[in-house]
């Protein structure tokens, strides 16, 4: 029989382990970050340091006057230096150059490039035997110069597949959407296309976001579809501050979207809801996606503001938003927790112990009075 310090201590264990349920629950990306703002950014660029076009200070003019927030610079195994950039083109709050580099391996007819973003040093480029074997080099490496990854172009020459994409470990970010026009974004062939990739990852367990990039080596042919020029896709970070820390850790949390042209006023997103407010243009007609498991269309909306409330089985829960010209915009997969599994049933169950001691409690109480 439990005295009256047991059964307190009793119910506190289940009201702690109640509470820890919920709170695993409630956990958000946004949650983590205190008076956010949103900064525009490109995260996949390249100069005359390596194959692109344009000495780095006319790469980030092109940026700054651009209305972008942050550029990262990625030239092929290089680490361009930043310094004289940011004395010259940055501004507190307003526009911020990062370093990076393009960590580049070859594997026969195959590219594997893996961006290395805010990383201390260069990296050197992995060679191995292997896809997965390189790939996960590279990532380690980047990861030891204090760097954050994102695997580049899957499809570019057809070069990763999704079952070798979905087994690098460590890695948070692909790219979902690259601006070069020889990358492959929608598959063919009987190849998937990286939105179809990136379900049968998401759907296997593995949580991967999706970054949209410019890839940008073109600046002197501006309109030329043919050439991989700026402005094509970015990414819209909620962050604390415009500081490389806050902002790639802000990308590897999930706060972002990416956008080939759609712009959000507003985005909460959470394992209870999801809430896209997307900014219209005057000319165009939007339309949001719901996307789980499976990359099974859960629901699609057409309001100005469009909600999805989970309802348990969705496995996760990701949004696209369709402009009626081809733009898109992506929103970051959220992990569904599912109902009736976990630690929702061990809560019901330590309830109902709770109970039947304080009714126990009880009856032994009336019983010595
Ligand atoms: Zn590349
Ligand atoms: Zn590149």
């Amino acid at each position: 029989m439990l005295n009256d310090s047991a059964f307190r201590c009793c119910f506190l264990v289940v009201a702690s382990l109640t509470c820890a349920a919920l709170g695993a629950q409630a956990q958000t990306p946004a949650a983590a970050t205190a008076k956010p703002r949103w900064y525009k950014g490109n995260t996949h660029t390249h100069t005359l340091n390596s194959d692109g076009d344009s000495t780095p200070d006319d790469v980030v003019r092109w940026y700054r006057e651009h209305g972008y927030q942050f550029l990262v610079l990625t030239d092929h195994n290089f680490l361009t230096s930043i310094d004289g950039l940011n004395a010259l083109h940055g501004a507190d709050e307003k526009f911020l150059v990062v370093k990076g580099e393009e960590v580049t391996s070859p594997l026969g007819e195959k590219a594997l490039h893996v961006n290395g973003l805010d990383v201390s040093r260069k990296v050197d480029p992995a060679i191995g035997s292997s896809v997965l074997e390189i790939l996960q080099r590279n990532v380690d490496e980047i990861r030891a110069a204090g760097g954050v990854p994102h695997i580049n172009h899957p499809n570019f020459r057809w070069s990763i597949t999704t079952d070798e994409l979905r087994q690098v470990r460590n890695n948070k970010l692909f790219e979902v959407y690259n601006g070069h026009p020889q990358v492959n974004n929608l598959g063919g062939g009987g190849v998937p296309g990286l939105e179809e990739v990136w379900d049968v990852i998401l759907s296997s367990g593995v949580l991967l976001y999706g970054v949209a990039v410019d890839d940008a080596h073109t600046f002197k042919q501006p309109g030329n579809p043919n050439v991989a020029g700026p402005g094509r896709g970015w990414v819209a970070v909620r962050a604390a501050r415009l500081d490389p820390r806050a902002l790639i850790e802000a990308i590897e949390r999930g706060d972002f979207y990416a956008s080939t042209g759609v712009e959000l006023d507003d985005l909460q997103v959470s394992a209870q809801r999801v809430q896209i407010t997307v900014k219209p243009v005057p000319w165009s007609k939007y339309r949001v996606q719901f996307i789980g498991k499976g990359g099974r269309l859960l629901s699609e909306s057409t309001e100005p503001t469009a909600t999805y409330e989970p309802k348990g089985n969705e496995g996760y829960v990701r949004a696209r938003v369709l402009e009626s010209n081809g733009r898109q915009a992506w929103i970051q997969p959220v992990v569904i927790p599912a109902r009736g599994s976990g630690a929702e049933p061990l809560a019901a169950i330590l309830g109902v112990v709770a109970l039947a001691m304080v009714l126990g409690f009880r009856s032994r109480s009336a019983r010595h009075d």
